[in-house]
């Protein structure tokens, strides 16, 4: 990455602004159900406090639109942070103010201060100059860690680098370097699966990685999207009818490049969308009412792990199929233990196949689990996030 980072910056004596990704499942209690985001940002709170800085902390939680709402406080985030670090996180119940300046000025080298939920207040997300001074107070440089939000043209993710010097945390530039050499510069033979139901944001995704990949395998509601595009019947299943043409677009233009794009050659379908449903295998040609087909078929699930056995760079987003109700769980549960097999680099590219990983407990064989879904679709458009290009030069 050719943008500076805490290792190319003097921290010794100031305090830093850092913004992070905390925003973590909880239950109705506020009990933190999975912590992947707050354990990653730990090496680079060390590594500031190991190099004599005091940090103020900023994040969001869900979606308040600008309101007050104690549900969404990140009060339990400060607790669980503390026990990682093993010292206590001063907590700041409002993240601007008189009352939150003075923790501010009162903190010492090493001493951590976290911030209440951001987007509290509506300047966070209109990125408002006002909310960006009360919110840099005090504060001599900006450190972005939050790399699931730098697709947002947020106060906090850009509005702070155009008031003091930021720079990337070590898991910005993890993240943007994985992605980055993933995309730019990929050992092959290489391969990337998409699937989920999301279509409209993902198909140009696929636009951009048939440029760069040699086989694009399809999953999901948008492998149903294809398939219909051929013109075939998909019955109930779900299928974006607007973006048929681009599908048809997308699969020429992937012959003439030389990439291909593989579609599913059955389904697991289903006669209502429900666990309980009747399911059969079907092909393309057998759809019809009340069919849906919820996950890749038997023969599909074969055909790609076979390819996927042959890669040296693998990118993944989207489940095959609806892996929420076990029926439908096999396709996505299989393609993602078949690479987290593969001798070869492997890349999750965040949201819903992250938390599939960390439920099958196999997180830790992928070469990089990101821990932003919309902002690593972004960089697999190939885009340039607003929070990366916020920071400073390398010179
Ligand atoms: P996304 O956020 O785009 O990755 O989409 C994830 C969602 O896609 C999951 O909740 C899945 O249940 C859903 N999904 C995957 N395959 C299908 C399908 N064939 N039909 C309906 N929903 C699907």
């Amino acid at each position: 990455m050719n943008k500076k980072t805490v290792y190319d910056i003097d921290v010794s004596g100031k305090t830093v602004f850092l913004r992070v990704d905390y925003n973590v499942p909880q239950d109705k209690n506020g009990h933190i159900l999975e912590d992947r985001r707050i354990r990653t940002t730990v090496p680079t709170i060390r590594y500031l406090q190991e190099h004599g800085a005091a940090i103020v902390i900023g994040a969001h939680l869900g979606r308040p639109k600008g309101e007050i709402k104690p549900e969404l406080s990140l009060k339990p985030c400060a607790e669980r942070l503390g026990e990682l670090l093993g010292q206590k996180v001063i907590f700041a119940p409002d993240c601007i103010g008189e009352e939150t300046n003075e923790l501010k000025k009162n903190l010492k080298a090493g001493d951590v201060l976290l911030l209440e939920n951001l987007r509290f207040y509506k300047g966070e997300e209109k990125n408002n100059p006002e909310f960006t001074k009360a919110l840099i107070s005090y504060c001599d440089i900006a450190v972005n860690d939050a790399f699931g939000v730098s697709h947002r043209p947020h106060a906090s993710i850009v509005g702070v680098g155009q008031s003091v010097p930021m720079v990337a945390g070590i898991l910005l530039q993890k993240e943007i370097d994985f992605l980055s050499n993933v995309i730019d510069n990929p050992e092959r033979p290489f391969a990337a699966i998409i699937g989920g139901a999301k279509i409209a944001d993902k198909i140009q995704v696929i636009a951009n990685l048939m440029e760069k990949a040699d086989v694009i395998l399809i999953g999901g509601g948008m492998a149903n999207t294809f398939v219909a595009a051929e013109g075939y019947d998909m019955g109930q299943s779900l299928q974006d009818k607007d973006r048929f043409d681009l599908a048809r677009n997308l699969m020429e233009k992937a012959k003439e490049l030389g990439s291909s794009i593989i579609l599913p050659v059955d389904f697991t379908a289903a006669d209502s969308f429900s666990e309980t449903a009747q399911t059969k295998v079907l092909e393309a040609k057998d759809f019809g009412d009340p069919w849906m087909a919820l996950d890749i078929g038997p023969k599909t699930i074969q055909m790609y792990a076979d390819i996927l056995r042959k890669m040296k760079t693998v990118v993944w987003n989207g489940p095959m199929g609806v892996f929420e109700m076990k029926p439908f769980a096999t396709g996505t549960n299989t393609i993602a233990k078949t690479i987290s097999e593969l001798d070869a680099i492997t890349v999750i590219g965040g949201g819903e196949s992250a938390a599939v990983v960390d439920h099958l407990g196999i997180s830790d064989k992928f070469s990089h689990v990101s821990t932003g879904g919309g902002a690593s679709l972004e960089m697999l458009e190939g885009m340039i996030l607003p929070g990366v290009s916020i920071l400073q030069d390398k010179e």
